[in-house]
């Protein structure tokens, strides 16, 4: 059978490769995209992003009914879990995402295969459905197959008990006692669910911090929020086993007593995914951390191959492999793209969220930046306390002598959303004094950008 051709071809349906080929089809190229799952959206929409982000609202509105609502004079009683439910509105969630990207490929007349892509030569893709093999010809290609779960050596995963955060999202019982192994974003969001449902939460983490590469003043404020919220956190244990004994798991540390609970959650990273893909017939060897090398028109070295996303250097975010997957086709079609790797925003969807974006205070001092820095809690904003959520603050880093913003980090209620306004910033090159001199609407949580702005002058008007 003679081979499928297109002008371009991705492969992978996450949220770098399914924006890859959207692009690609508004500036007029002939695109399809392959994907062995059956749902398009990839990790993020499927198993990741958007179900945690979905169980997360579902637990804090649990939390909220049980322990928030009175202090409103809003009185309820009998509030129970209906787990089943839950788990059903978070599956509808992801639904509709995955069916949107479906109806975004038609309305963009993006072909799609179903089934695993192998290079079997250089712009030669065999995608395989079963018995079913199909091949396809194109003069580019686009890797975006993402990332999986990186596993730790001890920890033995039995698809059920000892879990990623694939099976931590479907568990169909709460936890009694739930150890996570990692307090990174993965930990600290699903460990916070489950401890909001009832779980007796402990995270093992190895740094003697929580969010690393997260500012470590704000890191270390989020911690202890996070343990008055119950979850218990135990750091410098690196973990070096976890089994699973009869009805109970076993996990253990360094420098610990074993502990004993009924589930574990492994979230200690992940690892591009490029297993199987037949890179080496395609001409490409990966970097000696598994990635797949590529320059900043993400060229991998061989014509007509390209890499974005988690499989490529920077860190494992949707919105960055997005930009990228633009970027990408951009260079392709126009010859010319472009990614700005100092605005990409990070946020943990916890709550209080943790968001940051730019420099961190660690990385200014060791570059050797001369910097100001301007803070504002939320206890002093009007609307965070109409709210009732009160905790954190906004921290804003700009240079010393020129007063650009490098670094904003928040640590708050809807922190996530406010970063965008910081990374607009970022990306304007603006002066912590534009902020300052912007009018924020009364009452917002917007406002404590304004007035870490002022701060960084000395100048806050409300604290
Ligand atoms: P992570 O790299 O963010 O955190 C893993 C943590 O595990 C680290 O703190 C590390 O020190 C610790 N660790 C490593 N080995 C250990 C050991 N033997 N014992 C104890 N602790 C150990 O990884 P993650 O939370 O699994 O997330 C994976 C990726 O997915 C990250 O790149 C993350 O940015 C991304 N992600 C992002 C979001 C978000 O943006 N909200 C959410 C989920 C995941």
């Amino acid at each position: 059978m003679a081979a499928k051709t297109h002008d371009l071809v991705v492969i992978g349906a996450g949220p770098g490769g399914y924006i890859a080929a959207i692009r690609a089809a508004q500036l007029g190229l002939d695109v399809a995209c392959v994907e062995r799952e059956k749902a398009l959206g990839g990790t993020c929409l499927r198993i990741g992003c958007i179900p945690s982000k979905a169980m997360l609202e579902s637990s804090e509105l649990y939390r909220e009914a049980r322990e928030g609502l009175g202090a409103h004079g809003v009185k309820v009683e009998g509030v129970h879990l209906e787990l089943e439910t839950m788990l059903k509105r978070k599956d509808d969630v992801v639904r509709a995402n995955t069916n949107g990207v479906e109806y975004l490929f038609k309305k963009n007349k993006v072909t799609r295969y179903l089934g695993t892509g192998r290079f079997a030569a250089k712009g030669r893709l065999v995608v395989e459905n079963g018995t079913e093999k199909t091949e396809i010809e194109a003069k580019h290609f686009v890797i975006a197959t993402g990332s999986v779960s990186a596993p730790l050596r001890g920890v033995e995963l039995d698809g059920d008990r000892i879990a990623t955060s694939t099976e931590a999202l479907a568990w169909t019982s709460v936890p009694e006692r739930l150890v996570v192994i990692g307090a990174g974003a993965i930990g600290l969001e699903l460990g916070s669910v489950w401890s909001r449902l009832g779980a007796k939460v402990t995270v093992l983490e190895y740094l003697d911090r929580i969010l690393p590469g997260m500012d470590a003043e704000i890191a270390g404020e989020a911690h202890k929020v996070f343990k008055k919220q119950g979850l218990e956190f135990q750091l410098g244990a690196r973990v070096t086993s976890a089994k699973v004994k009869g009805k109970r798991c076993v996990v253990e540390a360094e420098g610990l007593a074993p502990i004993e609970c009924d589930r574990v959650l492994l979230a200690v990273g992940r690892k591009p995914n490029t297993e199987g893909l037949g890179l080496e017939a395609a001409g490409v060897a990966l970097d000696e951390h598994g990635r797949i090398p590529v320059d900043d028109g993400f060229r991998t070295g061989v014509e007509g191959l390209y890499a974005i996303g988690d499989v490529i250097r920077g860190p494992m975010l949707a919105h960055k492999a997005e930009e990228e997957g633009v970027a990408c086709v951009e260079w392709i079609a126009t010859d010319y793209g472009h990614v700005n790797y100092d605005a990409i925003p990070n946020v943990v969807y916890t709550a209080p969220e943790v968001a940051s974006v730019g420099k961190s205070e660690e990385e200014l001092r060791q570059a050797g930046v001369e910097f100001r820095k301007g803070t504002f809690p939320f206890t002093a904003n009007g609307r965070a306390r109409a709210l009732g959520h009160t905790e954190g603050r906004v921290k804003i880093l700009a240079d010393a002598k020129t007063d650009r913003v490098l670094g904003v980090h928040i640590l708050g209620a809807r922190a996530g959303d406010l970063i965008a306004e910081a990374v607009a910033a970022i990306e304007f090159g603006a002066t912590s004094e534009d902020i300052a001199r912007t009018s924020h609407a009364h009452p917002t949580l917007a406002e404590a950008m304004k007035e870490a702005a002022l701060a960084v002058d000395g100048r806050a008007l409300n604290a």
